[in-house]
């Protein structure tokens, strides 16, 4: 009798205890945000792609004949040039992952940034400086959107100039470009990268998305892509352009956004 009760008691308390784990796991954020936020693999992940790159950029920035755009040409007579793109390639954004309440907009992210101090992505300001010291023009390129006014301008460019500020990045206006800023340059960058490659030669690209590197890759197509990607189509473009990862295109992990989350 007294077995049988002993017995009944832990398997409620072994219930409630099932229970109590269960809703402490659904309560905790997201282990990708906790990954980028407390894992020294990802700031060992970071240090490492930056490092590869500085060791790789001499013999880049020498091989005039080189480009990391894979059809720019006339590479001879123009000058170096690095495409980065900027929220987790430059500055890290898992503060804003971690604290803001779902669903995602672009205004709570522009009033979030507007408020906090940036922080970079673990060697990016080192690299950057390394790059600048070597003569390469240093480009920024953000889907952050552009509301615009009249004369062009946007608060939203004025904040992402000062993240990257803030992160250890010193960057102007010139430097950074937006979705929206111009009427043909929506949030697919392609157009941005090839507007760059007219006067410069790209000799690294850096993004933490497919799409930094490669056009058309998000499940819902944006002009000029009039076809959009799936899981399988984004395997076959990134093992066709397999020579130039780690060797010109660099890749920064994000496991908590991107346009993976929605391809299928
Ligand atoms: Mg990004």
């Amino acid at each position: 009798m007294i077995l049988t009760r002993l017995l009944l008691y832990l398997g409620i308390f072994t219930l409630i205890g099932a229970c109590a784990t269960q809703h402490e796991i659904d309560d905790a954020p997201d282990q990708s945000n906790l990954w980028v936020g407390d894992s020294a693999e990802y700031r060992a992940i970071s240090t490492q792609v930056y490092r590869a790159a500085s060791m790789a950029l001499p013999a880049l920035i020498a091989d005039e004949t080189w480009s990391a755009i894979p059809y720019q040409t006339n590479t001879e007579i123009l000058p170096p040039a690095i495409i980065m793109d900027i929220d987790q390639t430059l500055v890290n954004g898992v503060d804003f992952q971690l604290g803001h309440e779902p669903p995602f907009t672009a205004q709570k992210f522009d009033d979030w940034n507007a408020s906090h101090v940036a922080t970079p992505v673990p060697g990016a300001p080192e690299f950057v400086k390394l790059a600048r010291a070597s003569g390469v023009r240093v480009f920024f390129l953000t889907n952050r959107y552009c509301d615009a006014t009249a004369d062009g301008s946007c608060a939203q460019k004025v904040i992402a100039v000062q993240d990257l500020n803030e992160a250890g990045i010193p960057a102007e206006d010139a430097d950074v470009s937006l979705a929206g800023e111009r009427p043909n340059w929506g949030s697919e960058k392609k157009m941005r990268r090839d507007y760059i490659a007219e006067d410069f030669r790209v000799i690294m690209l850096f993004g933490d998305d497919l799409g930094d590197f490669i056009p058309c890759v998000r499940h819902r197509p944006v002009a000029p892509c009039t076809t959009g990607g799936t899981i399988a189509n984004r395997y076959a473009l990134t093992d066709e352009h397999a020579a130039y990862w780690g060797a010109g295109w660099y890749m920064l992990p994000n496991p908590m956004y991107g346009s993976w989350t929605s391809v299928r």
